[in-house]
């Protein structure tokens, strides 16, 4: 039974996140090794990463590099001097025995991200973010004797990851959805990682609890582990929370744990306090210096970074006057907004390219299975934008044309050649259809002449429809007028 709606607003959700961000190196944070993904297993290690006794680590410059990329687009301080530790745990993929991370003394801290909540904008706290390497990964199906043993595959040994931890200033689980769709986009746009769940790349923890509206100590948390998609994070946040609520208005206590959410069931559960209980036994990392940054590399870096999706999102309001949904929906993807802005540069016309590449070629695109790299080239949607702006094809046409320029890579000029799908821009060839829709519909005519101006849209749709939406457009209204008042 859902909670009624009145208990449930008596209780504030409080959410933190833990987000892991694999970098897109190519070689490994510590090692040499290729950073690729797919390959058959343990074709990428070494001595390094297989963590065999007296090999050495040596930090990858390009990793760093990200890593402070991602941590001043997150507005935080980078640290002049951070330190990497040993994170002591026993674990089959772990060959080492430990993890590299860092604890103490992170990269960067205190910075925020802006999220959309409730209308508005709001801040979302960054605690930290700090460099690590990854483990393995154990590999306990698709073999012919998975029921007896397990594999393990160390390709991913070492590959560098940011851990991303926020303070707890979510408010609902549909804001923490919205913190890791906006933190993807940054991450996208700053080109450190490809944030795909699927792959592992892009992987979210959360720490939830409740408390009585107005309260001002947390309620007691629990972490949420297993959110392989943006979809089960809110889901499963959801799902949580509620129960919390529940478990309090019934008089029981919350019990601080590790649960697993569970797609299938739809529901979280615990995992035995046993399997979690870790003293990770950190201390500093003996074969690594401590990572000192000074002011001009920051600057360096800096100077590297992209214009942001926010300040992106800003400029398109202002430069291009489009509606606020349309800029939002542009700025998600740093591919999208740079071909809306080539389209709208070479055709003049933002609000009708923004319209087109957001509604129809987006569908087109989804529904022949393309992804947006393969969209018509800048150019051709140029001209197609144009020849509507100036009315010399239809929408309808521009539908037509559109398909076949995604289906085969052609140019709208070449499309319509081919198809014979060129105006009609004969005036007499318009006022002959024109007269006989005219001469079958005397009713409409009446309606027209008696003041019912909007009736001309009607007959306009008829001419379009016998045209097969060939007539040039404005030509169809000049026409039309004409011939109303004649007949
Ligand atoms: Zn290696």
């Amino acid at each position: 039974m859902p909670l009624a709606t009145e208990v449930r607003t008596q209780y504030e959700i409080v959410i933190g996140l833990e987000v892991h961000v694999q970098l897109l190196t190519e070689s490994k944070v510590f090692c040499g090794c290729s950073t690729r993904f797919g390959d058959p297993p343990n074709t990428h290690t070494c001595p390094v990463c297989l963590g065999l006794p007296g090999a050495l680590p040596a930090l990858n410059r390009e990793a760093v590099t990200m890593a402070m990329k991602a941590a001043m687009a997150l507005n935080c301080s980078l640290n002049s001097s951070s330190r990497f530790a040993r994170k002591n745990y026993f674990y089959p993929d772990l060959p080492k025995g430990y993890q590299i991370s860092q604890f103490d003394q992170p990269l960067a801290e205190n910075g925020w991200l802006e999220i959309a909540a409730g209308g508005g904008r709001k801040r979302i706290g960054v605690t930290r973010v700090h460099l690590e390497e990854d483990a393995g990964k154990s590999l306990h199906e698709g073999f012919p004797d998975s029921d007896r043993n397990s594999y393990i595959d160390l390709n991913r040994s070492g590959v560098p990851l940011i851990e991303i931890v926020t303070e707890p200033d979510l408010r609902s689980p549909e804001e923490a959805h919205e913190f890791l769709t906006q933190l993807k986009t940054l991450m996208l746009y700053l080109e450190v990682s490809d944030c795909n769940m699927e792959e592992g790349s892009l992987r979210c923890d959360a720490n939830a609890s409740v408390r009585r509206a107005g309260a001002t100590c947390f309620g007691t948390k629990t972490e949420v582990k297993n959110l392989n998609s943006f979809r089960f994070l809110q889901r499963a946040l959801a799902y949580e929370t509620e129960r919390q609520m529940k478990l309090l208005e019934s008089g029981g206590e919350v019990t601080q744990e590790t649960r697993l959410w569970d797609s299938r069931e739809q529901r979280t559960y615990g995992m035995r306090s046993k399997e979690f209980a870790h003293d990770y036994r950190y201390f500093p990392e003996p074969d690594l210096l401590p990572l000192a940054i000074g002011e001009s590399w920051k600057e360096e870096i800096r100077r590297m970074l992209p214009e942001l999706p926010q300040a992106r999102e800003e400029r398109f309001l202002r430069q291009y006057a489009l509606p606020k949904q349309d800029a939002q929906l542009l700025v998600l993807s740093r591919d999208v907004a740079g071909y809306f802005e080539e389209v709208a540069k070479l055709s003049g016309e933002p609000k009708l390219s923004a319209n087109w590449i957001l509604n129809d070629l987006t569908f087109l695109l989804q529904e022949s299975g393309r992804t947006f790299t393969e969209s018509p080239a800048p150019a051709g949607m140029a001209e197609l934008i144009s020849l509507m702006a100036r009315k010399t094809i239809s929408g309808k046409m521009a539908k037509e044309i559109l398909e076949e320029m995604v289906r085969t890579g052609r140019r709208p000029g070449e499309v319509m050649a081919e198809n014979g799908l060129a105006q009609i821009d004969d005036p007499e060839k318009i006022r002959a259809v024109a007269g006989e829709i005219i001469r079958a519909h005397p009713k409409q005519v009446e309606q027209y002449r008696s003041g019912k101006t909007a009736t001309l849209g009607w007959f306009v749709g008829q001419l379009m429809k016998a045209t097969r939406g060939q007539a040039n457009p404005q030509l169809v209204q000049d026409v039309l007028k004409e011939e109303l008042i004649r007949r």
